[in-house]
């Protein structure tokens, strides 16, 4: 999240986080463009008067070096020709203040299912289960209880069902970047997962990474 006002941030930062968001925050467009030129995110939230460089001009810089990750405008300016700035400059979507902060996770859930290439909210993978809004897994029908951290292993890993994602990919997108990236945790947190779901489910690739897949496939 790239946003200047303290108060707005705190909050939003708190409704993200209950909602099983990690957030990393940036006050000036600077710092912003730093972060998202260089760490992954699924997700950026960006304000457009922001100090030091302004959103549109972060966002410019981010598509002309290639950074794709879907990128939802949340600003007071609510012209359409400000908007339509926006979109031009790459943004995937725009929100005008005052809303609703349920409003942009939901927002925000589309979005990073519509950049992993899926359409509908709930997730499959076999017997496996995960409606993105609920936060709710099942397996053959019956409900997988997992805490905040496994669920979102889990759910990285079934947005990119079927493709091999690494060690660090998977930390990078589970863990904020001041949290320490110890390996062993990762690797305890899938082994309880592969507990409750299955150890046939998740697959390493030695030397690469995981692999989510039905058993079958
Ligand atoms: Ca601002």
């Amino acid at each position: 999240m790239v946003e200047d006002e303290p108060a707005l941030t705190f909050r939003l930062q708190r409704v993200l986080e209950e909602a099983g968001f990690v957030v990393d925050v940036a006050y000036d467009g600077e710092e912003g463009w730093y972060l998202g030129d260089t760490e992954s995110y699924d997700a950026v939230v960006l304000d457009l008067g922001l100090a030091k460089i302004d959103g549109l001009s972060v966002l410019n810089r981010w598509r002309e070096a290639g950074r794709t990750m879907p990128v939802l405008i949340l600003t007071a300016r609510s012209r359409w020709s400000e908007k339509m700035a926006g979109f031009n400059a790459g943004a995937d979507d725009y929100v005008t203040k005052p809303f609703e902060m349920e409003e942009v996770v939901y927002r925000l859930r589309a979005l990073i299912r519509r950049a992993s290439g899926h359409a509908q909210p709930e997730l499959a993978c076999g017997g496996l289960r995960l409606d993105t809004h609920s936060a709710r897994v099942t397996l053959d029908g019956v409900p997988v209880q997992l805490t905040s951290q496994e669920f979102r292993i889990l759910a990285y890993l079934m947005h990119h069902a079927g493709r091999v994602v690494s060690r660090i990919e998977l930390a990078e997108h589970v863990y904020d970047r001041n949290a320490d990236h110890d390996s062993n945790v990762l690797d305890v947190l899938l082994g309880r997962i592969r507990r409750k779901i299955g150890a046939e489910m998740i697959r390493t690739v030695r030397g690469q990474g995981y692999l989510l897949a039905a058993p079958d496939q």
